[in-house]
């Protein structure tokens, strides 16, 4: 055949199929790409028989479950959170959906994990402070949903830590509704780029895992407005995300999934989002109740005990607790969401994965997001060639700890320290395979690096003794269903005390789902907090101590001294007659994290913001104006130092009349990356939302007229420039977007 032939041989056939297409689109014109996405979804359903309109809003778990005596679906991704078939006569694919934000995790019952590449945890990407980072990672992980056959990830967990036990603080964003909001909705829009869906989740209030399924959260409703609805507002605000689940606990006396305040007014009516709404797993409580409420989705069953909105919810229908346009409309936001999102238009494939390319990805977010707490005297960096290393304690020669429970990703190669308890879910406690002291090794080649695990503090101190820096692995295993008190457990901090006695120049690198305490902060000249540092950990932390990054991450929390800082004493509260109360009352309001710090005049170990780089940067020229009626903050930032580098120029904004919730909140920031003696000028616009005090009675924000301060620093600490500003009285209305 010539190539002429050849071509027009092509052409044919391309024109037979487009043809073949155009027939096929014409007799399911809903298929058509051209038409938007309601317009799709309505003649999608209108075709539905009442059992396919059902199957779309019933979702089963992707995995058996013996316990259950359920045997999941062949069509199931093995392993997986969830399935719904699809409806193939109407080109409908099955939902087959994942956890969760760190990347494409395996479900702790299933036979055969995926190994996946795992992004550092949800703190320590908030610790980044940079959203377009935060994008990249989101992007990464639903390339790997995507190659996996998932067209749902569950991800983009905004949950304020508002309880720093919290066993799932790792998984969230911190506790600044802006800070969180912006960086969990970056993510969102990198995961759904991959034309998948995301999850934004747990709405709402689900701010600890004890008593997570029966509590019964109270707090001031204008409060959680401007606190951890906030977060999720400005999520939803930055992404759109396609889907949002809520959660296991009870708000103001009712079910999340049966709240029709969290779904229909606020989520839906004040916000105007058009998603689709899933529960948790097991968070369906009622059929009637919890459809007329809002939620679209029952999730995972048999995780609850009834089919809702199976069987149940036909029934319903067939007696008329439900009306038939309540279940096209449910299957009409699922529908609608699969067309707006390409998952219809551009099916998910399983493919190959390109891990290599993935580990920089993570190794970024690690590099960028651990914080450098402490570094007196410039202990850091390490030199290269330094004669002698020890290393000490948190399994470093093997790897790097990750959280549990459903997020959890199993990682290329396997866990590195098998064995642990717990070793069923929320465990096992994994160690991914990027051993720090490999790593260290690697770039300090002449250097003899020793190591002790760490059990017997003697033989720790005197490995230290003898060596020019010793360099200590602190860890504290934390996951989903169970909190845990800050200290550090099996007497590390007495290991650490040990080894700095030893040996004055001991460095400690941390490994925890949050904050804890360090009641040896004093003893030891620097401490690196890497949280949980994903799947290529160890040599982030190696690049970190020995400066071949710069680091740059700030703290998306408040760290406390001790439980006296807390805001509530205790996780579990007493009832009048002194039993176990299932009330959780945040009595503190939106006074959260440094808010709760500032307003009792109190000082955190390290304060919200704070992260120490290898150079040093200086803020000069801050000013204030008003652009129409938007407030904008102008300010430079130079690189003073001897070093390229990136630094985190906080923005904090105060009444100087007071009445909010607390002295201040921050306004805005900028990650922005220098070279040693350059200079950047920084423009920043402020939500004006977070100028007001959102009033519940009359639904809007509302700016009192005055003078505010405006302050800026490295930190919510150390706020070194301050200019002010006067500002008219304002009025938003609650659907205000900036
Ligand atoms: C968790 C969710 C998760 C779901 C599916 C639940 O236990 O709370 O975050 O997405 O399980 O695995």
């Amino acid at each position: 055949m010539t190539f002429h032939r050849a071509l027009m041989t092509l052409a044919v056939a391309a024109a037979v199929f487009s043809a073949a297409a155009s027939a096929a689109n014409e007799a399911r014109p809903w298929l058509d790409p051209a038409l938007d996405p309601d317009r799709r979804a309505e003649l999608a359903v209108a075709q539905m028989t009442r059992e396919e309109k059902q199957g779309l809003v019933f979702a089963y778990f992707g995995t058996d479950a013996p316990w259950k005596k359920f045997t999941t679906f062949p069509e199931a991704r093995a392993g997986s959170a969830g399935y719904v078939p699809g409806i193939p006569r109407l080109g409908i694919p099955p939902q087959w959906s994942t956890d969760a934000g760190l990347g494409v995790a395996t479900q702790g019952g299933a036979k055969k994990k995926r190994e996946r590449t795992a992004l550092p945890s949800g703190l320590a990407t908030a610790a980044t402070w940079d959203p377009e980072l935060a994008h990249r990672a989101g992007a990464m992980i639903g390339a790997e949903a995507r190659a996996s056959g998932f067209n749902i990830m569950l991800a983009g967990s905004v949950n304020l830590v508002r309880e720093p036990r919290n066993g799932r603080n790792f998984e969230y964003a911190g506790e600044d509704p802006l800070l969180a909001g912006v960086m969990v909705g970056a993510q969102i829009k990198g995961i759904e780029s991959n034309h998948i869906i995301s999850t934004l989740k747990h709405f709402a209030l689900n701010d600890q895992e004890t008593d997570r399924n029966t509590l019964n959260v109270n707090i001031d409703r204008a409060q959680a407005r401007m606190s951890d609805l906030l977060a999720f507002q400005i999520a939803i605000e930055q992404s759109n995300p396609g889907s949002v689940m809520c959660s296991y606990n009870r708000v103001w006396g009712e079910h999340a999934c049966e709240s029709a305040y969290l779904l229909n007014d606020v989520l839906r009516g004040d916000w105007g989002w058009n998603g689709f709404v899933m529960s948790d797993w097991g968070a369906t409580h009622s059929t009637a109740k919890a459809a007329l409420s809002g939620l679209d989705q029952q999730s995972g069953y048999p995780f609850d005990d009834q089919p809702y909105f199976g069987e149940l919810l036909l029934q319903a229908i067939a007696s008329g607790a439900l009306k038939e346009e309540k279940l096209a409309e449910m299957a009409r936001r699922i529908v609608r969401t699969l067309f707006a999102k390409g998952v219809i238009d551009y099916p998910v494939k399983v493919a190959p994965i390109d891990l290599k390319a993935h580990a920089h990805v993570t190794r970024a977010g690690a590099e960028q997001g651990s914080v450098l707490l402490k570094n007196d005297g410039g202990i850091l960096p390490l030199n290269k060639r330094v004669a002698k290393i020890a290393i000490i304690g948190g399994h470093a020669d093997k790897g790097v700890l990750a959280g549990g429970g459903s997020s959890l990703v199993y990682p290329v190669g396997g866990n590195a320290v098998p064995g642990l308890e717990p070793k069923v879910w929320p465990g096992p406690v994994m160690y991914y395979p990027s051993s720090p002291l490999r790593a260290i090794q690697a770039l300090a080649p002449g250097a003899k690096v020793s190591f002790d695990g760490g059990a017997s503090r003697e033989a720790a101190a005197r490995l230290a003794a003898g060596a020019d820096v010793a360099l200590v692995f602190v860890t504290q295993w934390t996951g989903e269903s169970v909190d845990k008190p800050l200290t550090l457990p099996d007497e590390q901090d007495a290991l650490v005390s040990a080894v700095a006695a030893a040996n004055p120049r001991t460095v400690v690198v941390i490994e925890a789902g949050g904050a804890v305490f360090m009641p040896w902060i004093e003893k030891v000249p620097a401490v690196l907090h890497a949280w949980y540092p994903g799947t290529s950990g160890g040599e982030a932390i190696a690049n970190l101590l020995f400066g071949v990054v710069n680091p740059s991450g700030h703290l998306p929390i408040s760290l406390p001294k001790d439980e006296s800082q807390f805001a509530r004493a205790a996780l579990e509260e007493k009832d009048a007659q002194g039993r176990k109360s299932l009330e959780v009352n945040y009595a503190e309001g939106a006074t959260v994290g440094y808010k709760w710090f500032d307003a009792r005049g109190a000082k955190p170990l390290f304060a919200f913001g704070h992260g120490l780089s290898y150079s040093k940067y200086t803020y000069s020229n801050l000013q204030a104006r008003l652009d129409g009626q938007e407030l904008v903050v102008k300010f430079q930032v130079k690189n003073t130092g001897r070093r390229d580098g990136k630094d985190v120029p906080q923005v904090y904004v105060s009444p100087v009349a007071g009445g909010w919730e607390a002295p201040k909140r921050l306004a805005g920031w900028r990650k922005v990356e220098l070279q040693t003696g350059a200079t950047e000028v920084v423009e920043l616009r402020v939500d004006p939302r977070l100028l007001g005090m959102f009033s519940e009675t009359d639904k809007t924000w509302r700016i009192a007229p005055g003078k505010y301060q405006l302050m800026l620093g490295p930190s919510s600490a150390e706020l070194p420039l301050e200019t002010s500003i006067e500002l008219p009285e304002r009025r938003l209305p609650v659907h205000f977007k900036p």
